[in-house]
């Protein structure tokens, strides 16, 4: 009788590993620039085209390989890294499955080219879909070359699940910073279509390296850390209390060299930080956990991305506790302590519904907006900067009223109540203004009339300022940079997931650039799917006012209750802040007497 159970084809063995392996162009990245750190290398180039889908090539100077290992790396559970099932358990080097090379192979048009130090030429293999088609010597410089054509070329059902080239890329970056997180002794380039994305020299320090990722501004920001035990041993950066993100993205955590996505780690570092974060914000976190390879079994998950620690919880203990200890010394702690309302104290690591630190999947909406404060009261002269705004000095008999001016400008301003809304008199009329909604909306008027004839005033920063954002938003903001231009912002992307931010709207300037550019790259996302595109630019415009806005409760001086009152006869109109709230209220004198009963 004929075996109903067969023993699969090699080929077909390798499509199905590449399944697990190669999920999209940032998975091929990570196996082939962990294989180049594998093999020593001290600079890694990493080429893409099209996100990856028609071209990666990764060009490293590692140790390359002889002609009949450069064959035999392409077959399956090939590997150099280990031999015996004791290695198993003391892997030093990123990979050790063998898998990666002819999973990849099988799933692409892939050229290998490779030349060891002292052999004279190199080798040249090129396969489709994991056949060897053409094998050549050729010369090249020490070191490993590999290009990865047409990802997915043979299964067009993986290649529909292919995103946007600016969604694959960010991934990338986002691969790409992990690696240089990792490693910052090595030379990393990242080029997508031609042009330069990321390019980092090797670096002297974690620090350095930091800088050069995250950006100057932040990273002045990170404090030290380090925790010595007995088997454990902790190292790397973490930003101060203040210096906060909206999502986990931040939050890099290497566990012998390896990045990985852990639950438990998560926890211990946000436990560091309890009562120091408000809720909803993470912190920006470099970590690296050195321990013995016999107490992380890595090989939990084809990609690797997650670890299994033996001791759990006493890992988790020491590095909160050394997390701890980094922010105990700073200033921060000498002021009131904040309630807990840092992180879910109840969540233990285990709960699945605490966000780990991965790029969300692709389709899934941008997490909200940052919920920190973005409007600290602070002292606004002169919120929309201006020219008609009188000086503070000016004496107060001439300024409060103005009988050339339109009718804002001509209300008797008595004063201002609750510190949120400014009391006027209009003949024998009492008016009430909600400074915030007046505010917003003529924040909103004077942006949609710059818009409407043709560009957003700007106004050029002295220092350009690095933004990060995280993977999805920094697709977004890639994608948008033309309509961003267009509101006024001038912005270039800075690598991995940074823009340089060169110039905001002009009546933007006061605001904080970073929270406003997340909510519009938000905002931009819906106008994606929306035909309406000017009705979509004003809720963008809205939001924008928003960020201008001197916000209710803040104490106005009388100067600046009548700019207030003068910027409201500059604008069209409309008796509403964009939200639709009123903005001005009339109560008549009779309306007055009869709540006195006095009519
Ligand atoms: P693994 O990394 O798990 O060993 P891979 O399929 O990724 O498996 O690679 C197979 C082998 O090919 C590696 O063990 C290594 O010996 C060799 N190799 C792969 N990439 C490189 C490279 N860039 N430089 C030198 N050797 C390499
Ligand atoms: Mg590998």
């Amino acid at each position: 009788m004929k075996h109903r159970i067969q023993l699969l084809p090699e080929k077909l063995c390798n499509q199905i590993a590449a399944g697990e392996v190669v999920e999209r162009p940032s998975s091929v990245v990570k196996e082939l620039v962990e294989n180049s750190l594998d093999a020593g290398a001290t600079e890694v180039r990493v080429e893409v085209e099209k996100g990856g889908r028609s071209l990666i090539r990764i060009v490293d100077n590692g140790s390359g390989m002889g002609r009949e290992d450069a064959f035999l790396s392409l077959e399956r559970h090939a590997t150099s890294k280990i031999r015996t099932d004791e290695d198993l358990f003391a892997i030093r080097t990123l990979g050790f499955r063998g898998e990666a090379l002819p999973s990849i192979a099988a799933v692409s048009r892939l050229t290998l080219r490779t030349r060891e130090e002292d052999s004279l030429e190199g080798s040249e293999i090129y396969l489709e879909g994991g056949t060897v088609r053409r094998a050549d010597a050729i010369g090249m410089p020490r070191g490993t070359t590999i290009e990865v054509r047409n990802l997915f070329f043979n299964l067009p059902a993986r290649r529909k699940f292919l995103r946007r080239e600016e969604t694959e890329l960010g991934h990338i970056g986002d691969v790409v910073t992990k690696m240089a997180l990792a490693r910052p002794d090595v030379q990393f380039k990242l080029s997508h279509n031609g042009r330069v994305l990321l390019d980092v020299y090797r670096h002297d320090s974690l620090r350095q390296r930091a800088l050069a990722l995250l950006g100057k501004t932040l990273a002045s920001d990170l404090v030290a850390v380090e925790g010595d035990g007995q088997d454990l041993k902790v190292t790397g950066l973490v930003s101060q209390p203040s210096s906060t993100r909206s999502t986990t993205s931040a939050m890099f955590a290497f566990v012998n060299g390896r990045y990985v996505r852990d639950r438990v780690i998560q926890h211990a570092i946000l436990d560091g930080y309890r009562n120091l974060l408000l809720k909803g914000r993470y912190p920006v976190v470099v970590l690296f956990i050195e321990m013995d390879p016999q107490l992380v079994d890595v090989n939990v998950h084809p990609t690797k991305h997650e670890v299994r620690f033996r001791e759990q919880s006493l890992v988790h203990d020491f590095i909160a506790a050394t997390v701890r200890d980094a922010l105990r010394p700073a200033a921060w702690l000498k002021e009131e302590p904040r309630p807990e309302i840092g992180r879910d104290a109840r969540a233990p690591w285990e709960d699945a519904s605490r966000p780990i630190s991965s790029p969300l999947p692709p389709g899934l909406p941008l997490p909200a907006p940052s919920s920190a404060p973005r409007f600290e009261a602070r002292e606004v002269a002169d919120p929309f900067g201006s020219p008609s705004a009188p000086a503070l000095s000016l004496p107060e008999k001439n300024i409060c009223r103005d009988s050339s001016a339109g009718f804002f400008s001509s209300l008797i301003l008595i004063g201002q109540f609750g510190h949120s809304y400014l009391l006027c008199q209009e003949g024998d009329d009492l008016i009430l203004i909600d400074q915030h909604a007046a505010h917003e909306r003529i924040g909103f008027e004077r942006l949609k009339s710059q818009l409407r004839q043709g560009k957003i005033e700007r106004q050029a920063l002295l220092f350009p300022d690095v933004l990060e954002f995280d993977f999805r938003q920094a697709a977004l903001v890639q994608e948008h940079l033309d309509d961003l231009q267009r509101l006024g912002f001038e912005m270039e992307p800075f690598g991995g997931n940074s823009f340089v931010l060169k110039a905001v709207p002009q009546l933007l300037h006061k605001a904080d650039p970073v929270a406003l550019l997340r909510d519009v790259a938000g905002e931009l996302a819906q106008i994606g799917q929306s035909d309406m595109l000017e009705e979509a630019l004003d809720q963008v415009l809205i939001l924008m006012a928003c960020h201008t806005m001197v916000r209710a409760n803040q104490k106005l001086s009388l100067p600046q209750m009548q700019a207030l009152l003068n910027d409201m006869d500059t604008v069209d109109f409309k008796g509403h802040c964009p939200h639709g709230r009123p903005v001005m209220q009339r109560l008549s004198r009779g309306e007055i007497e009869k709540m006195f009963k006095r009519t």
